[in-house]
């Protein structure tokens, strides 16, 4: 039996988080606006009206470019790609072709077997988004506000073998945007979308066999979805000995399948022009220069440096790193900190992202500072407060702003270790529960962590746990 692999590439197109459209001075995020209210002549395609280009667009572009390890073309040129489509009122699109921002490039990820897949990108482009198209009752409407958002096109070489492969692509390139500052990316609200090529072939092969195009895939879980029945469906139709034909499909969310669409329109059919309304845009290098003193260190590279410099595992070095300022946020704590980086990052993996997931926050949005964790640990590792404690205390800090000290004092949240007074109270729990001292007395020594909870409560979780189990033990000789 022939053993097959797939073929993937994968076409982005991603929505910048400018401030204004590409080409006009409206709002590019329209997301909370009725339709149609955020437009103007430049934008709707009115006659007698010029575009201007957006410098913020240029930057965050050349930003993205450089993290993609692109080479960023110091001349380069606006295109109109011509197609008729009710939600594209100019009648073209205003687009990048033969002269794009930025050639070449690849995104790296890390695969779970330890190995990398470096995923090359052919070219990078800005370009303007169109508008919204929906039915309703029978009726189709329109809504142009998105008209003219700014876009990024990047398109993968065909290097992605697998569907979950190609769910890793996004969320790696998913975190890249965020981190640069350049998207919001969400791909439910089609900051990031995805179309998907598809082709089989049998594994180790080194030609490419014709290949199907899934569109209107508008979640990472999608597109892992999709392409995998996809993937089933090829084989299924190679093995029956049937050719498989460049068809464009849809993916249907609701039943999980895809649907044939169209047959595929070939480049020449968009009719490219160069732009006669925009100027060649020239890059300088000290243009240039001046946006990529922004560019941060990636994440990939802060994933390695936290192994190699805290001594992290993989596993932690990858979450700490999912986020810009969730990295940040653990090194800050390290250093205030000055102990065991691997302590933080527990109590970071353990208990600052439950906080931040059970509030959809970022750790940049915490009141709890990476101060305030380093200093809870040390009041733990002092043995000033115990470890129940330290949890509870994470929360209060977080939610009144306070230093972790203040609280302690104010609530009185010192842990006793004062033997007198957990002997005293040891002593009240074992009169007051007979029944269960005899049981305890006839074997039942497991009953020994039920005391120890009895004591703790009673001492509102301040005693010293294992003391407290000492002096029981020892009273219950
Ligand atoms: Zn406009
Ligand atoms: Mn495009």
């Amino acid at each position: 039996m022939t053993e097959y692999e797939a073929v993937i590439g994968l076409e982005t197109h991603i929505q910048l988080n400018t401030t204004t459209k590409i080409f006009c001075s409206c709002k590019a995020d329209s997301w909370f606006d009725p339709p149609n209210s955020n437009i103007c002549p430049v934008c709707s395609g009115l006659p007698g009206v010029l575009p201007v280009l957006n410098r913020a667009v240029v930057e965050k572009a050349v930003l993205l470019a450089a993290a993609m390890h692109a080479e960023i073309q110091t001349e380069s040129c606006f295109d109109r790609k011509n197609y008729f489509y009710p939600d594209l009122p100019k009648g073209y699109q205003i687009s990048q072709y033969d002269k794009p921002l930025a050639r070449g490039g690849y995104l790296d990820l890390p695969l779970s077997d330890g190995s990398c897949r470096r995923v090359r990108i052919h070219k990078l482009h800005v370009e303007e988004d169109a508008g919204k198209t929906k039915n309703e009752r029978g009726r189709r409407l329109i809504d142009f506000n998105r008209c003219g958002v700014p876009l990024v096109e990047m398109v993968t070489a065909p290097d992605l073998r697998s569907a979950d492969e190609a769910a890793q692509y996004l969320i790696r390139l998913r975190q890249l945007l965020r981190w640069l500052g350049v998207s919001e990316a969400d791909m439910e609200k089609a900051h990031l979308r995805c179309d998907a090529n598809v082709s089989i072939r049998p594994k180790g092969a080194d030609y490419l066999n014709p290949k199907t195009e899934i569109k209107n895939v508008n979640s990472i879980d999608a597109v892992r979805d999709a392409i995998a029945k996809e993937i089933e469906r090829q084989i299924r139709e190679v093995e029956a000995g049937r050719r498989i034909e460049a068809w464009t499909l849809e993916w249907d969310e609701d039943s999980g399948k895809l649907r044939k669409m169209r047959s595929k329109e070939t480049e020449a059919d968009y009719r490219y022009f160069r732009e006669p309304d925009l100027l060649t845009l020239h890059i300088d290098d000290a243009w240039k220069n001046g946006i990529l003193k922004n560019l941060p260190e990636l994440p990939l590279e802060r994933r390695q440096r936290f192994m190699e410099q805290y001594g992290l595992p993989e596993y932690d070095a990858d979450l700490l790193t999912g986020e810009r300022s969730l990295s940040e946020y653990f090194e800050s704590a390290v250093k205030a900190y000055g102990g065991d980086p691997k302590r933080v990052s527990n109590w970071m993996m353990n208990d600052v992202m439950r906080m931040l997931n059970e509030s959809s926050r970022t750790a940049a949005q915490l009141q709890l500072t990476p101060e305030h964790l380093a200093e809870i640990l040390k009041l733990l590792d002092s043995g000033t407060i115990n470890t129940s404690t330290a949890k509870g205390l994470l929360e209060k800090v977080d939610a009144s702003g306070k230093a972790p000290a203040t609280i302690v004092a104010e609530e009185g949240l010192a842990k006793v270790s004062d033997d007198s007074a957990i002997r005293r109270v040891c002593e009240e729990v074992l009169t007051e529960n007979p029944k269960e001292v005899q049981s305890y007395k006839g074997g039942k020594v497991t009953l020994i962590g039920w005391f120890v909870g009895q004591v703790m409560r009673k001492m509102g979780g301040k005693a010293d746990p294992s003391l407290a189990r000492q002096i029981l033990e020892e009273l219950l000789r």
